[in-house]
């Protein structure tokens, strides 16, 4: 009976463990269907539609990341519609000074960080598995901002995925522009409801991400 009871108990953590071992239930596409019977704010939606104008540069759609590899098949970007309004806003702001936004990434399949984190293991740079990124949640954004004219990236201190002391908002610029560029890209962002990381320039969270579930959903399944 015991041998029985070890078997099923080990067969069932075989098969919740089969799509995270890291012990960290990420929902899969019908339970985040399922989510937005109760919470349509919940709802994915495809930023190229929800804010007009938005330039797309996704960097894991190509072999040009920090992986080498090309981990997403589609170059879509995705963020819950909460993000997309509050992004919205913050565009309009950059065109009235003449600039517009690039996005590297937005929301990332729970798959995709557990990649990165077999490839890459300092979790001051990439999300820990054990606790998801908040890409996953579809509440954080990989961008920055560009001359709305020539679509010419504004100078920063470093580029995109630049796992360095050099990448920290807090880090002094050598470059009295690229310092510039990076204050006005975080202080328009902070104003419409997102915090810059603390170690990446580009990557803003969206306040209140807690509220909004780790998710393992493809790109091919939202396009559908
Ligand atoms: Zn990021």
């Amino acid at each position: 009976m015991r041998k029985w009871i070890l078997g099923l108990v080990c067969s069932i953590s075989a098969a919740a463990g089969a799509q995270n071992k890291y012990g960290l239930q990420a929902a899969t596409y019908l339970e985040y269907k399922e989510s937005l019977r109760t919470h349509p704010e919940k709802e994915l939606v495809d930023l190229e539609k929800e804010v007009p104008g938005l330039l797309l540069e996704i960097r894991y759609a190509t072999m040009n990341n920090f992986t080498r590899q090309k981990i997403y098949q589609l170059a879509k970007a995705y963020a819950r519609k909460p993000v997309a309004v509050a992004l919205r806003q913050a565009q309009a702001e950059f065109n009235t000074l003449g600039i517009g936004v690039k996005m590297y990434d937005a929301y990332r399949p729970y798959k995709a960080t557990v990649k990165f984190y077999e490839v890459y293991h300092d979790t001051t740079y990439v999300a820990s598995p054990y606790k998801g990124s908040r890409h996953n949640r579809g509440c954080a954004l990989d961008m920055t901002v560009v001359d709305w004219k020539t679509r010419e990236e504004l100078k920063m201190p470093t580029g995109y995925d630049s796992f360095t002391r050099e990448a920290w908002p807090t880090t002094p610029a050598k470059n009295p522009a690229e310092g510039k560029n990076r204050a006005l890209l975080i202080n328009v962002m902070e104003k419409y409801g997102f915090k810059v990381n603390a170690s990446e320039w580009w990557h803003f969270d969206f306040v209140g991400w807690q509220k909004y579930e780790v998710l393992d959903i493809d790109f091919e399944e939202l396009a559908k």
